[in-house]
């Protein structure tokens, strides 16, 4: 950041006179001034600095004769907004006297200062942030650790595929494959070994491929092959076997040597009205039977997996009969305050008490409810659970621990126009203070095309609830989104957090993240904290919050109840 504490040095008092010694003098925020149409009339040392001239080469220079060509257009907007009298923030690249650019952003305003128009501007270095989203959008489309496709490219080219299957001839093929026993060699051999059998097994696949043939990596050592204009079956299951056969070379590494085979599940479609989804799940089920019948081999979806996919109508109706008959039970997981040492809440999640198989968690059922709209009686039930929580702890611990109650909710929830009145309604009803209820939203509400989730989020906002986006670092995740959005606070997702020990590059986007929520005034939250060197570092990264299983699962409220009065965490101990 440009410090705008030394624009009193010598090299950057204003040039030519005393003219914007006033306009500097009573704010330390003022980096450089200009003329309305342009001329630099005065730069801080610390923006000198930065860019590294000395003050005579920019004074009486044009702005503009130092932006990048690309970005000129950004800027000349920014003038537009300025003369009709508007503050504006522009980013921009500056050009630096080594000839590298380097990104700002300035925060300008017009202003009279002996009888003239000028512009004075706040220059903020913001090269660190344009990297680590430059970093988070290789992520939302590539791997990271292997770099090939992530599962939001591999559906996007499905469906694509799918579209000119309904055209033309021909087979679409989708091989799920997965490594067999590749747990045992991650637990045993640690993850560095497991991570570069990865990225072997991903170099072994692309040598498979067929240039117009997608492989991407699901995550784990799951990867996935789509192939487009395949002949027929017996084409599917030759590339299949094929792959298997070179699952059984030894990998090298350093060292080691060992054999990690490979099993296959293989879907197709010949008719472009099938779904993406679907098909995908159907080359799963595949791969599952593959490994039932002894791993290492090739196995295709036929009519016989069909019919356990129709599960998918149990799950629906056990949901149904679990909202009837009570048998959803809403656990908590307690929230850390770093810097207090407090746990300040807890988020609600959603589970389903099975009379045959326990308690289930939501990824058995959480794609079912999702599509047959379940998930909004569902949700009902686990916010007003979530409220009278609150409304208990708040008398049992005066509001000092668990007093925050985090809920989620789908952008689905939130486009029912009665939704926000009903939830402040609730609480008012229940006198927990709106501001002590946090709703938890993923992107997909912020990119709502119909806008409608926007304005349920925007009425609660302005009711006093705390709004959230979660899962931050999954999806698109662009820092700029944090600027453009009502919100309270962010959830780093584990992804992010996992590797945070060990990779460089995880560690910055935290860094970045926290920095600028910190500057846009919102609170970060650390999901996912497993380990005590987790925990160091994001105290060292000033993060405000954590969630994770180092401090505690999920549970019955009476377990957070024992915890804040036990303080038996790992997490609570310094
Ligand atoms: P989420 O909102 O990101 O919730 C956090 C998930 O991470 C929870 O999984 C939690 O048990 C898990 N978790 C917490 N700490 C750790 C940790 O240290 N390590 C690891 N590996 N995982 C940790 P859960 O309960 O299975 O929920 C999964 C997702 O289901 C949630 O992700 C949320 O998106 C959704 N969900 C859960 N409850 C509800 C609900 O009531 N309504 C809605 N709409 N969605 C819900
Ligand atoms: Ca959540
Ligand atoms: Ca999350």
């Amino acid at each position: 950041m440009a410090g705008s504490k030394g624009s009193r040095g010598n090299i950057g008092d204003p040039p030519g006179g005393g003219d914007y010694q006033a306009l500097t003098a009573g704010s330390a925020d003022v980096n450089t001034v200009t003329t309305a149409d342009g001329i630099l009339r005065y730069v801080s040392s610390a923006t000198l600095r930065l860019f590294g001239w000395e003050p005579s080469a920019l004074e009486g220079k044009q702005f503009e004769s130092f932006l990048h060509p690309d970005d000129i257009n950004a800027w000349r907007d920014g003038g537009a907004e300025l003369a009709a009298g508007r503050v504006t923030t522009t980013a921009y690249r500056f050009r630096r006297r080594d000839g590298s650019f380097r990104w700002s952003e300035a925060t300008s305003r017009r202003v009279e200062a002996d009888g003239r128009d000028v512009i004075v501007s706040t220059i903020r270095d913001i090269e660190q942030r344009r990297k680590a989203e430059a970093i988070l959008q290789r992520r939302a489309f590539t791997d990271p650790l292997t770099e090939v496709a992530n599962r939001f490219v591999l559906m996007d080219r499905m469906h694509q595929a799918l579209n000119r299957l309904r055209r033309g001839t021909g087979l679409l093929a989708v091989l799920y494959l997965d490594l067999d026993r590749f747990k045992v060699v991650n637990d045993s051999l640690g993850h560095r070994i497991g991570d570069a059998v990865l990225l072997k097994m991903a170099e072994r696949l692309t040598h498979h491929l067929r240039p117009a043939d997608t492989l991407a990596r699901l995550g784990g050592d799951e990867f996935v092959i789509l192939a487009e204009d395949i002949e027929n079956e017996e084409a599917v299951l030759e590339l299949g076997t094929r792959i298997v056969e070179a699952g059984r070379d030894p990998f090298r590494i350093g060292a080691e040597e060992f054999v990690c085979t490979v099993s296959i599940g293989i879907a197709w479609a010949s008719d472009g009205c099938r779904n993406a989804e679907e098909l995908l799940q159907e080359a799963d089920l595949a791969l599952y039977r593959a490994k039932e019948r002894g791993r290492d081999r090739v196995d295709l979806f036929d009519e016989e997996l069909r019919s356990q996919a129709v599960g998918k109508v149990g799950t629906e109706r056990m949901l149904r009969r679990a909202l009837k008959e009570h048998q959803i039970v809403v656990e908590y997981q307690p929230v850390l305050d770093l810097r207090r040492a407090r746990i300040t809440g807890a988020e609600a999640l959603v589970r389903i008490r099975d009379p045959e198989r326990g308690l289930l968690k939501p990824d058995a059922f959480l794609d079912v409810a999702v599509e047959s709209g379940l998930l909004t009686a569902m949700d009902e039930h686990v916010m007003a659970d979530a409220i009278q929580r609150s409304s208990d702890w708040n008398q049992r611990f005066a509001g000092n621990e668990l007093a925050e109650i985090a809920i989620n909710i789908t952008a689905r929830h939130l486009s029912d126009a009665g939704f926000p009145k009903a939830v402040v309604g609730e609480l008012d009803a229940s006198g927990v203070p709106r501001g002590n209820l946090q709703i938890e939203v993923t992107e997909q509400v912020l990119m709502d095309v119909s806008n409608s989730a926007m304005s349920g989020l925007r009425e609660l906002r302005d009711a006093g609830v705390k709004v959230g986006l979660d899962d931050f670092g999954t999806g698109y995740s662009s820092l700029s989104y944090l600027r453009q959005f009502p919100l309270d606070f962010v959830k780093i997702d584990p992804s992010l957090i996992h590797d945070l020990v060990r990779t460089e590059g995880d560690r910055a986007i935290v860094a970045a993240t926290i920095g600028l929520c910190h500057a846009l005034d919102l609170l970060v939250v650390a999901e996912g904290v497993e380990t005590r060197d987790q925990l160091d570092i994001l105290g060292a990264l000033d993060c405000d919050r954590i969630q994770g299983f180092l401090l505690a699962e999920s549970g019955e409220p009476g377990a957070l109840e024992e915890l804040v009065e036990t303080r038996s965490s790992p997490a609570l101990q310094r």
